[in-house]
């Protein structure tokens, strides 16, 4: 595989990072995933645009232009022939060569790493077919969800917490209210009605889902942005989660609770079509 590292394209086993390097040392990198559908990448503006809100909430300066990542994630794609997968970007305020809590100077320059994950059958994942089971867990991060951080080591355990439970996925519950997936958005739907969480700093702003959100308001679907329960969610017709590498995928349990006939809901599958047809449309 080849790898991109500052400005160089390399096989993976010859990128080199210092070890002491923020990212490595500290999680104080920001990253992103663009998925790859018929070799084009999928939103990549959105992804840009959410890159550069990070950067810019903790103060790190931009690794380079739009156009020259847009051209990265382009070369790197093409170099490794995927059709379908993703590509992994990563930001990191980089190294002084010491440890140190303050922020270095601003003549120490970011480091930008990016790679790609060749993942066949992406958008016809058996898991879309049969939808997901997840569990509820406390949500224990830090309070600024809104940065997509490198921070994951909750959303990790919160996985392995699923894993052991039988279960693929956790959704994370705070104040008593559903937060959001470990990795991605949380929506149940309740008479017709998709209902999620509204954005705040406790959420990420998923890609996903101001595009899926877009398309069912295009589709007459009925939203309501509000706060939610787990029990709620328990209650529902069907759930959802998206993100950008699972796009819309079905929820057919949650706690151990089978929602409606333990069946992929109608709305997700719809929803999930008309996302991939449209932004498999778009793709550059
Ligand atoms: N929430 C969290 C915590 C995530 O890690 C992700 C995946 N990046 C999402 C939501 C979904 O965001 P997106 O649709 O931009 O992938």
């Amino acid at each position: 595989r080849t790898v991109y590292v500052n400005g160089d394209y390399l096989p993976e086993t010859e990128a080199k990072v210092s070890i002491f390097d923020r990212g490595f040392l500290m999680a104080d990198a920001v990253y992103e995933v663009t998925s790859v559908l018929g070799g084009k990448l999928i939103d990549f503006e959105g992804h840009a645009l959410r890159l550069n809100r990070s950067l810019s909430e903790l103060d790190m300066a931009a690794p380079c232009s739009k156009e020259a990542l847009l051209e990265i994630h382009r070369k790197l794609v093409e170099l490794n022939g995927i059709e379908e997968g993703l590509v992994y970007l990563q930001v990191t305020r980089g190294s002084d060569g010491d440890r140190d809590f303050l922020f270095p100077g601003e003549e120490t320059q970011p480091t930008l790493v990016l790679f790609t994950q060749n993942k066949p059958g992406l958008a016809d994942s058996p898991a879309s077919k049969t939808g997901i089971k997840i569990i509820s867990i406390e949500d224990v991060r830090w309070g600024r969800r809104d940065i997509k951080t490198t921070q994951l080591l909750y959303p990790s355990m919160g996985k392995m917490m699923a894993k052991k439970a039988g279960a693929d996925d956790a959704w994370m519950v705070e104040d008593g209210h559903v937060t959001e997936g470990t990795s991605n958005n949380a929506y149940f739907v309740k008479d017709g009605v998709i209902v999620t969480r509204p954005l705040s700093t406790e959420i990420l702003h998923g890609i996903t889902r101001k595009a899926v959100l877009r398309m069912a308001e295009e589709a007459q679907l009925k939203i309501e942005e509000r706060l939610f329960t787990i029990d709620e969610a328990k209650a529902a017709d069907e759930a959802f989660c998206t993100s950008a590498s699972a796009f819309v995928m079905p929820i057919v349990e949650i706690d151990g609770v089978m929602l409606g006939d333990g069946a992929p809901g109608p709305i997700a599958k719809r929803l999930r079509e008309i996302y991939l047809e449209e932004s498999i449309k778009a793709a550059v």
